[in-house]
């Protein structure tokens, strides 16, 4: 019988007020392996008022306190990294390694976190004039919310729930519908952690559940990662409502190849950027842009390392990438092929039409480079989400610099060259928020914030690090007079 995922609010696991379930595929064997409750209004709202009702004490729970529990946390991911993995793997699609290594980044931000009661620390004025002090404190906002895309189920929600918390928020985490097991099992442990009831929330479900909470007049601030189309309309209602708003939308990086760049390391890692994950990585290397010279011997070894990737079922030996998230998303990412071969495009390696032996049912895309993509095209403005890398040409760095800039999104550019030179050039000028030099995967670590600009993000602090304790608190001034002579009555 396949296993039910049920929200977790006032730590209890429970279904009440869900009327609705959805399934949650492997899409390595194309089969049900779990059903998911699929909230409404209502078990919103009962999610939501445990944990405005947990707010009074939780914020009132010394900082050193509070972070006890994500110390304990952390133990508890090191000690079940493996389990946790698998879910991800099977929900998820990913390798092992991938699976293990997103986790590794959470648990990066669940440290980070326990730093909080430095992290959150204000800042003081004596005699700001005579007798006068000013100091400034941070508070917990009160209810948040954060709602998270299906590629990095393990990761993600960690991106935001171990500041809220440190911070002395109560949190309401909103999974996607694709992958609810992971997040059940980092609840488990949130559970193993003893974190006071209605600290920690968790609702499962789709849009229904995501327009409560964005609708709630008891949550305060939202985070929201995936794609662009939702990540505009969830700022704009959320903050129309009156709350914080913090949302993360898609992608399209570009990456400039210089001629001077030494091909063999420069296309290893441009693989692992543009297929690991099955190209569903916000991050993920979608075009290269070949500076003059560096064209052919590029474009040559892509192709070959391109072919050349282990295809498979993320636990199998040897298995470099995984299948895409579900059939529609290998539907949609061969119409885009398609229709860019008929704008003009080679296909230079076809990853259409593929299959894994013994995962017949699985939802495979293979690597597939596409070369001679018109930077005007429509491939070139949409994010493909699956294992597509597009070649374009450039005569020169400055003529690369424009393509990359001339992108609506923002997520990441990178570039591979020896010259310090033309690396500083293009770290000054190009116009993205995470930036990578001889990079593929420009990844902020968890104390830096994750800098996407343009249709990338709305909002204006950034997720992770400082900007993550900014986000969830607000700063109370206080002016204080205490006269000298008052003391002298003493
Ligand atoms: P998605 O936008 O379809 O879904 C994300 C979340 O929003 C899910 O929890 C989903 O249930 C909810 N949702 C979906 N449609 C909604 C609607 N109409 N109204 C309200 N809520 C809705 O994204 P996805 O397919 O799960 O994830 C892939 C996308 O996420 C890609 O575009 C990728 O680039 C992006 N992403 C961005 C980052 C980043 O840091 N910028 C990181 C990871 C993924």
């Amino acid at each position: 019988m396949a296993t039910r995922v049920l929200n977790y609010i006032n730590n209890t696991w429970t279904d009440v007020g869900v009327t609705e379930s959805a399934p949650v595929m492997n899409p390595a064997r194309g089969e049900k392996i779990a059903d998911v409750a699929m909230s409404d209004a209502n078990a919103v709202g009962i999610a939501v008022d445990a944990a405005h009702a947990a707010f009074a004490e939780w914020k009132e729970t010394p900082v050193g306190d509070r972070v006890q529990y994500l110390f304990r946390l952390k133990v508890l991911l090191e000690e079940n990294i493996e389990e946790i993995a698998r879910a991800i793997t099977d929900e998820c699609g990913k390798t092992r390694a991938e699976s293990i290594g997103e986790l590794r980044r959470g648990i990066e931000n669940v440290e980070t976190a326990c730093g909080m009661p430095t992290l959150i620390q204000g800042y003081s004025n004596e005699d700001i004039a005579s007798g006068i002090d000013e100091h400034m404190f941070r508070q917990p906002l009160g209810v948040v919310t954060a709602i998270t895309p299906f590629n990095f189920p393990g990761m993600i929600p960690l991106w935001f729930l171990p500041y809220a918390v440190a911070t002395g928020n109560c949190f309401i985490l909103k999974p996607s519908e694709k992958v609810p097991i992971t997040t059940a099992k980092l609840f488990e442990l949130i559970e193993r952690a003893g974190f006071p009831a209605g600290v920690l929330g968790l609702v499962n479900g789709g849009k229904d559940a995501v327009d409560a909470l964005i609708d709630h007049p008891k949550v305060r601030a939202v985070s929201f990662v995936g794609s662009t189309p939702v990540a505009r309309y969830i700022y704009e209602r959320a903050t129309k409502n009156g709350k914080r708003a913090q949302c993360q939308g898609g992608a399209k990086n570009p990456v400039i190849v210089m001629p001077d760049a030494d091909m063999e390391t420069t296309t290893g890692i441009m693989a692992d950027s543009a297929f690991g994950c099955a190209g569903q990585r916000c991050l993920a290397a979608s075009v290269a842009i070949t500076v003059g010279e560096a064209r052919k011997p590029f474009t040559e070894k892509m192709a070959d390392v391109a072919a050349a990737r282990i295809v498979g079922y993320g636990f199998d030996d040897g298995v470099q990438m995984g299948p895409v998230i579900s059939s529609a998303s290998r539907e949609r990412i061969h119409g885009i092929i398609g229709a860019a071969e008929s704008d003009g495009a080679a296909v230079v390696v076809d990853g259409r039409n593929r299959t894994t032996p013994g995962y017949e049912d699985g939802y495979w895309v293979f690597p597939t480079v596409l070369d001679r993509v018109d930077p005007r095209s429509t491939l070139a403005s949409t994010e493909v989400f699956g294992p597509v890398l597009s070649l374009m040409h450039a005569s020169d760095i400055d003529d690369a610099i424009r393509i990359v800039n001339e992108r609506s999104y923002g997520n990441m550019a990178c570039i591979f060259t020896e010259s310090g030179a033309v690396a500083r050039k293009f770290r000054h000028e190009a116009d993205a928020g995470n930036v990578g030099i001889n990079i593929g995967v420009a990844a902020p670590m968890a104390y830096f914030p994750f800098s996407g600009w343009n249709e990338s993000f709305f909002g204006d602090l950034h997720a992770q690090g400082r900007h993550g304790v900014e986000f969830y608190t607000q700063t109370k001034v206080v002016v204080e007079r205490w006269p000298k002579t008052w003391s002298r009555k003493f």
